[in-house]
This record gives C-alpha cells, sequence and structure tokens, in this order.
C-alpha cells in the first residue's frame, strides 16, 4: 500500500516553494521520499526552506527564478536536471495578487498578474514537457484559488488567471495523456500565509467572512496541502487526470 505513495528516485520542482502553500507541498513530497528544487525569487527564503527541508532528512536545492522570465524557467529546467539528473513531478505554485476594484487597474498590473500567475505555468509546463516525454512519465500540478470557481469584486486578474489555470490544466491533460502525463490542479480554500495576511489587512471583515462560511471553521494551514501533493504527484493518482480538487475545509460546497 505504501509504495502507491512512495516518492523515492523521483525529482519534484515547486515554483514559490520558499513559503506558505509551496512549502507545505514541498514537505509532504519530501517526506514520501522525493527530492526537491525549491524555486522562488527571494535566495533568502529559498535557502531556509531548503535547510528546512534538508533537516527532515531530504535531499533540496535551492535555484532562484522569476517565473515572469521564459529565460529563467528554462535555466531552472537545466539546473534541476544537471543536478539530480531527471525532474518528475512539477508544482505550479508561484503566485501574487493585486487587489482593487476592475476600473481601477493598469494594464501593467493586469499583464503581472497574468504573467505570473497563469502564463508562467504555461512557459513552465512547455519546458518540462520534453523531460518528462524522455522519462515516459510526469505529474503536473497547478494552484488554483476558490477564484477558479467564484468571483470576487477585488480579483479581477487574479480570478482571471485562476480560472484559466483550471482550463489549462485540462487542455493540457487532454494533450498530454498519452504521453502518461497526468495534469491536475488544486484549488486551496482560505489558507493562512503572507499572501492572506495581506489581504486581511486590505479587505475589511474577510477574516469574519471566511470563518463564518468556512464548514471546517478554520482557515487552511500549509500542513494541509502535503497530502494531496503526494496523491497527486504518485503513482496513486496514474488514472486521474485534468481535474480540480478543492482543498478548502468545504468552503465551495457551502450553500
Ligand atoms: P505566498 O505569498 O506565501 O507564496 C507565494 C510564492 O510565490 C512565494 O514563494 C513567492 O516567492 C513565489 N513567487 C511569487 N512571484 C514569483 C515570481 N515572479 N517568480 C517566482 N516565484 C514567485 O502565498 P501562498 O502560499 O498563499 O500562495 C501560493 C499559491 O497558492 C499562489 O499561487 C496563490 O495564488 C495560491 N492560493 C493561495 C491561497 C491562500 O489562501 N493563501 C488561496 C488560493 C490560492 P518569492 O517571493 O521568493 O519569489
Amino acid at each position: 500500500m505504501n509504495s502507491l505513495f512512495d516518492l523515492s528516485g523521483k525529482v519534484a520542482v515547486v515554483t514559490g516553494g520558499n513559503g506558505g502553500i509551496g512549502l507545505g507541498m514541498a514537505t509532504g513530497l519530501a517526506q514520501a521520499g522525493a527530492t526537491l528544487v525549491i524555486a522562488g525569487r527571494d535566495e533568502h527564503k529559498n535557502l531556509a526552506a531548503v535547510t528546512q527541508l534538508q533537516t527532515l532528512g531530504a535531499t533540496a536545492l535551492a535555484v532562484p527564478v522569476d517565473v515572469q522570465s521564459e529565460a529563467s524557467i528554462h535555466a531552472l529546467v537545466e539546473q534541476a536536471v544537471k543536478h539530480f539528473g531527471r525532474i518528475d513531478i512539477w508544482v505550479n505554485n508561484a503566485g501574487m495578487n493585486i487587489r482593487k476594484p476592475p476600473q481601477d487597474y493598469e494594464l501593467a498590473e493586469w499583464n503581472k498578474v497574468l504573467q505570473t500567475n497563469l502564463t508562467s505555468a504555461f512557459s513552465c509546463s512547455q519546458a518540462v514537457y520534453p523531460e518528462f516525454k524522455k522519462n515516459g512519465s510526469g505529474k503536473i500540478i497547478n494552484i488554483g484559488s476558490m477564484m477558479s470557481l467564484f468571483g470576487a469584486s477585488f480579483a479581477t486578474p487574479y480570478a482571471a488567471s485562476k480560472g484559466g489555470l483550471v482550463q489549462m490544466t485540462r487542455a493540457m491533460a487532454c494533450a498530454w495523456a498519452t504521453d502518461n502525463i497526468q495534469v491536475n490542479a488544486i484549488l486551496p480554500g482560505w489558507i493562512d500565509t503572507a499572501l492572506t495576511r495581506q489581504a486581511r489587512i486590505d479587505v475589511k471583515g474577510l477574516h469574519e467572512r471566511v470563518l463564518e462560511r468556512t464548514p471546517a471553521k478554520r482557515w487552511g494551514l500549509p500542513d494541509d496541502f502535503a497530502g494531496i501533493a503526494v496523491f497527486l504527484a504518485s503513482s496513486a493518482s496514474d488514472f486521474l487526470t485534468g481535474t480540480a480538487i478543492p482543498v478548502d475545509g468545504g468552503y465551495s460546497i457551502q450553500g
């Protein structure tokens, strides 16, 4: 039974893996035996995350990347393959938000959110595809949001990017199924991270509204993403592709 979820010998790249949900997933993958590549812009945060994973006994490498740059993404793939010889799992987790009413966005702000959250996932998936093809298998995990499902008055480009991620997941899942590459999305509910700590400052009453609507009556934690990441990265999910799985304490099914 354990071997279904065993990731020994597998190499996983997590964009934005240096904190929050990304580090929660990286920790789960490491505990299941995977070797980790932690890829964010902030080199100090990258190194701290790698040290944390190493204390669990994992092999881990920090690679600085800005996912807004295709060249930086290609350099990340190159570094990972140079160090570990292969990539088996890719988590498109890097993301950001700019919160304001739709009429107030500069086009540059719209482009930045779309580039960071959606276009980057397209470019990363495209960049890792030859490695997966070479291996005869691969797992891509895209991190969506409740805003893949719902609108939010303060997050037009974010909602567009996260909705787009789900459709991209489905399209790539169809295209690459016969290459034995599974492409799935996780839709986090409201999770306590740096991203939402700022949201709670920017959006009045958000904290209380989240608690009220979430059946589990709590905010999620980065650790809540360890299990789903292992499942979607392991052979336990080999016949599962193109899905978008909410991990939200029931937020999305509350009437
Ligand atoms: P964090 O702000 O803690 O994490 C965001 C991560 O993305 C950081 O590691 C950051 O690292 C990285 N990142 C941002 N921009 C770039 C970039 N241009 N290039 C490389 N890395 C980048 O927030 P969360 O953990 O909450 O967010 C992780 C993902 O989960 C995001 O996609 C977010 O949209 C999604 N999500 C979060 C929810 C929540 O409630 N927290 C809910 C739904 C979805 P660095 O700054 O070093 O580059």
